[in-house]
């Protein structure tokens, strides 16, 4: 992604809005605005594999792993409009577990492209139990979505909750992993 081109584009978008890109405070915001969508996209050039490198570590634990209330940006896919809120992760090791941080870098990967939450809960859950191969992951994720709140519905506390599991069907796990975010 080229940030020059990036700018070039901004600096027409706020032309044919009806601005006027050289008036003194619109000067530099292509190019700053292209900084910022830059970092809010630098999830596409990371992998899952670099990402966890070398944090993995052999364990007997087998109790569940809750990381609870990571937050987290990101970019809606249909309006690319924010949304943000945070995000749960559980898991029931078997035989490996991972670097607490690296759980919050897995959520920044995937939040920071251009998303929609459900997709983005099945991809952390994907990420997580390809990496780790745990018995059971959870993962949900509570969100404001600005395109809700500031255009359409014009819906400012509607909060949206997903959430998924992979590994085995653990009833009890699932029913825990809802009552702990709670
Ligand atoms: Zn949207």
């Amino acid at each position: 992604m080229s940030q020059e081109k990036l700018q070039e584009h901004y600096h027409k978008i706020i032309e044919i809005i009806g601005e006027d890109p050289k008036r003194e405070g619109l000067q530099k915001t292509p190019e700053r605005v292209a900084k910022a969508m830059q970092f809010l996209t630098s999830g596409y050039e990371k992998n899952i594999e670099d990402l966890v490198g070398d944090a993995i570590f052999d364990s007997s634990a087998n109790d569940i792993v809750l990381i609870k209330n990571i937050e987290f940006y990101s970019l809606c896919e249909h309006h690319l409009l924010p949304f943000h809120g945070v995000a749960h992760i559980a898991y029931i090791p078997d035989g490996k577990i991972i670097g607490l941080s690296k759980i919050a870098r897995i959520v920044d990967m995937y939040t920071r492209r251009l998303q929609v939450q459900e997709h983005l809960t099945n991809q952390v859950a994907d990420a997580i139990y390809q990496i780790l191969k745990p018995r059971w992951v959870g993962v949900g994720f509570e969100a404001k979505h600005f395109c809700m709140m500031m255009r359409g519905v014009e819906k400012e506390s509607s909060k949206t909750f997903s959430c998924t599991f992979r590994g085995e069907k653990d009833e009890c796990s699932n029913r825990d992993f809802i009552n702990l975010i709670k």
